[in-house]
């Protein structure tokens, strides 16, 4: 049976004058993230867009999936495409919704005639359906105010349409349409969060990754590489960037106060980070910070990390407890490898008691006591860049 897939967008359809620039922005994510499943047409008409199917490649399974993981969209719906003729409605589309009707106990029918032409009003189509619906699943009652699922029968200018139910999409606003994030990225659950939530709200994500060889394997690059990747289904292609940190650390440890070495790391973290961005044009740093979960996340640490930040940070995991994150994680598939175990650099030279109220004076005067500045030269311009791509 043909099918068709209704993509339903939220907050773009509230944009005045922008509107479409966030619909071909949209779109555009669609078609690309629709690449290698087959080929499908998109088209628009009242705040959803369809995706057809051209031919027997058009692999639909694949498409819904990876439709629910493009953020602009809030619902999605699977229908039949049928005949402009009440009759195969009756009869084929309730074939084609079964499997739903089986599984659930109430459900009301809602229709939608967008060709004023075709002769039966919405309420007729609703009373038919609903009759032909008890009929054929007998265990079914019908619940105008609160069904276990709506069947929906759209009756459009080519085609009739008929869905049972709809599918979450992914929320949130089209990537591209906020600017460009640079997130700080380990192998740990919280950053891969951080940087689906900023997705989310439309900005384009790369990633930078501090290594600190031999302390630190090929194996626990490679997991970051992994997790990247895994982000990818909703952040699309990531440029990935892996900056040598080794002999900045060893510095540290040999020239600083141990119990500042995280903050004075993370400051050094922040100004790497930063100077890329400014080359490559990313206009914030994002980190999987949490207030209060380690040392090194007090609002005193992150005064001293932010104090070297000239461009906005974002924590999108602030104000969320571990059990949260580790949600959206299991969700977004990237837990499992998160809890990989192996090294990162901020576990190699963990301070046995480092300090949780430092202050900006003291974290200063610490770095001061070395010229960083060749270093933090030669880290950038030995950073690496690779694009992990969606496929
Ligand atoms: P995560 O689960 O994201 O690793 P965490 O709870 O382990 O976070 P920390 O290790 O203190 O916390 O790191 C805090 C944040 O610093 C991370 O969320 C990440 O944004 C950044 N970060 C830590 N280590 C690295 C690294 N090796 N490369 C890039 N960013 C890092
Ligand atoms: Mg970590």
């Amino acid at each position: 049976m043909n099918e068709i897939i209704l993509c339903k967008y939220g907050e773009i359809a509230l944009k005045g004058l922008n509107k479409s620039t966030f619909e071909s922005m949209l779109v555009k994510t669609m078609k690309r993230r629709l690449r290698n499943a087959g080929e499908f047409r998109i088209s628009k008409s009242q705040s959803t867009l369809y995706v057809e199917p051209v031919n027997e490649e058009s692999d639909v399974d694949e498409a819904v999936d990876r439709l629910c993981k493009i953020f602009g969209i809030v619902k999605i719906c699977r229908c039949c495409v049928l005949e402009k003729d009440m009759n195969e409605i009756l009869t084929k589309s309730l074939d084609y919704i079964a499997d739903t009707m089986e599984t659930v106990r109430t459900f009301k029918v809602d229709a939608k005639r967008s060709d004023k032409r075709f002769p039966m009003k919405s309420p007729e189509i609703c009373v038919e359906m609903g009759g032909a619906i008890l009929e054929r699943f007998p265990h079914l009652k019908v619940d105008v105010h609160d069904p276990d699922v709506i069947v929906t029968v759209e009756i459009r200018e080519e085609k009739a349409y008929v869905h049972a139910g709809q599918l979450d999409g992914a929320g949130g606003i089209p990537v591209g349409s906020s600017g460009k994030a640079m997130l700080l990225l380990s192998g740990g659950i919280d950053s891969p969060v951080a940087g689906y939530m900023m997705a989310r709200r439309g900005a384009i994500v790369d990633a930078i990754h501090f290594e600190a060889p031999p302390y630190t394997s090929e194996r626990a690059r490679m997991k970051v590489e992994k997790l990247a990747k895994l982000m990818t289904a909703y952040c699309g292609d990531i440029r990935f960037f892996c900056v040598p940190f080794t002999e900045i650390q060893e510095t540290l440890r040999d020239n600083c106060p141990e119990e500042l070495f995280t903050i004075l790391m993370r400051r050094l973290m922040m100004e790497i980070a930063q100077r890329i961005c400014k080359a490559e044009d990313v206009q914030s740093l994002v980190t999987g910070e949490s207030l209060g979960q380690v040392a090194s996340q007090t609002m005193y640490a992150m005064v001293c990390t932010d104090a070297v930040c000239k461009m906005p940070v974002f924590r999108p995991c602030i104000g969320m407890d571990k059990s949260e994150i580790v949600e959206i994680a299991r969700k977004i598939n990237t837990f499992e490898t998160s809890i990989l175990p192996y090294e990162d650099c901020c576990t190699v030279f963990t301070p046995k008691h480092p300090r949780t109220r430092p202050t900006l004076e003291e974290v200063e005067k610490a770095q001061a006591s070395y010229d960083f500045e060749p270093l933090i030269q030669k880290a950038v311009e030995q950073t690496r860049v690779e694009i992990i791509k969606n496929f």
